[in-house]
């Protein structure tokens, strides 16, 4: 059995360290925003590239806090818009609406699967303030023109990192391009913890102070609340999992990237369309990065539900990210009258094939041999 994911795995590799760096914030006696944390942000601000970086409870939170940041210095108001990718996890969706701000769907690129900066423009209103980019499945969005097009209007960009933690574009790496980057540590991701957890990065001292006093209850210090703020703060535990993790995220992405491109040259199933990413522009390998970390390795089969029935017969756990769009889930009823072709194709035939740093070469062997077998209808 290949399981989708062996976290268990995953986190074994990472041993002894981890049990020592529980066992070290465990007796330190301090659990919430101690030493650890404050060791956690400053390596994690100096590998992303920014000068602040804000430890909170996880990656939902971590995208609300900043749209109420800005609320709170007066960028925006209640009823003003953010422009969202229609195909991205609820999550992204979520932290507009809980600031209560109103999300504007986009269609992303066929290619990509991430927004259009051609179809940003077209969805600009008077009351448009911020953009919210997600690198899904750990592709990078093209920061560099959204970032223009965002000066142009006099917009706020926040990048959804959840998926990408060390992704790079031309040179920079996510989370570092535009005014913040909200990060997640969920165990999943690229860089997890043993539980909840997330991050806001950023250069901006206002905002990075500001997102720090409304996940503590808005208090700027002990007992003194400026803000109506909430609790959202990374605890130490996980602090201490994920600074001994951080320092192998570049060669686990690595592995992660070596492992995709087998699936990019072996696959070879005339039914199943495999992600569009550009191996051979090395822009990024100049620069010592990834534009792609391959948090997800996505497919796209008409007949979704036979290619994941005959993977299982073949002993290969897969998953689908992410069943239902957004738009036609019930707590989106608002949303519930449009339509987005690319988006809902997507949604429609979206397949996750196993991926990640511990699986071995004959465990890829198995999965190409079962993607392509699937075609002729052969046995694996
Ligand atoms: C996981 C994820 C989130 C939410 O992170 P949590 O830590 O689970 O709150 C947000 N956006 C995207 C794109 C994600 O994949």
């Amino acid at each position: 059995m290949i399981s989708y994911l062996d976290l268990e795995a995953i986190n074994r590799s990472f041993e002894p360290d981890l049990t020592d760096a529980l066992l070290r914030a465990v007796h330190s006696g301090w659990y919430i925003r101690g030493r650890e944390d404050q060791a956690f942000e400053q390596v994690f601000a100096r590998y992303i590239g920014t000068t602040h970086c804000v430890g909170v409870g996880n990656g939902l939170d971590a995208l609300t806090l900043v749209f109420l940041a800005w609320k709170t210095m007066g960028l925006m108001a209640d009823g003003d818009e953010v422009i969202v990718p229609a195909n991205t996890y609820i999550a992204s969706i979520l932290s507009i609406q809980r600031a209560g701000l109103i999300p504007v769907l986009c269609e992303p690129d066929p290619h990509t699967y991430n927004l259009d900066p051609n179809q940003i423009e077209t969805l600009i209103s008077p009351r448009t303030k911020a953009i919210l980019a997600v690198h899904l499945y750990g592709n990078c969005c093209p920061m560099d023109r959204i970032v223009t097009i965002a000066r142009r209007y006099g917009l706020k960009t926040l990048e959804d990192v959840a998926q990408a933690h060390g992704a790079t574009w031309m040179g920079r790496k996510a989370g570092s391009w535009a005014d913040a980057g909200a990060f997640s540590f969920y165990p999943g991701k690229n860089l997890g913890a043993l539980g909840d957890a997330g991050a806001v990065t950023t250069d901006d001292e206002v905002l990075a102070d500001r997102v720090r006093a409304l996940a503590n209850y808005g208090s700027t210090e002990k007992y003194v609340h400026p803000f109506r703020g909430m609790n959202s703060r990374l605890d130490e535990l996980q602090a201490a999992i994920l600074s001994v993790k951080l320092p192998r995220l570049d060669v686990d992405n690595a592995r992660r990237r070596a492992l995709a491109t087998r699936y990019l040259a072996e696959l070879n199933s005339e039914v199943v369309k495999l992600p569009e990413v550009d191996l051979s522009a090395e822009e990024e390998l100049r620069h010592g990065g990834f534009t792609h970390v391959f948090h997800i390795f996505p497919v796209l089969c008409a007949d979704r539900i036979e290619l994941q029935r005959h993977l299982a017969d073949c002993g290969i756990q897969t998953l689908v990210h992410y069943p239902i769009a957004p738009h036609h889930q019930k707590s989106m009823v608002e949303y519930a009258s449009l339509s987005f072709p690319v988006s809902e194709r997507i949604h429609r035939e979206e397949l996750s094939l196993p991926l990640y740093p511990t699986m071995t070469e004959e465990q890829v062997d198995a999965v190409i041999r079962a993607v392509n077998g699937f075609v002729y209808h052969t046995s694996c």
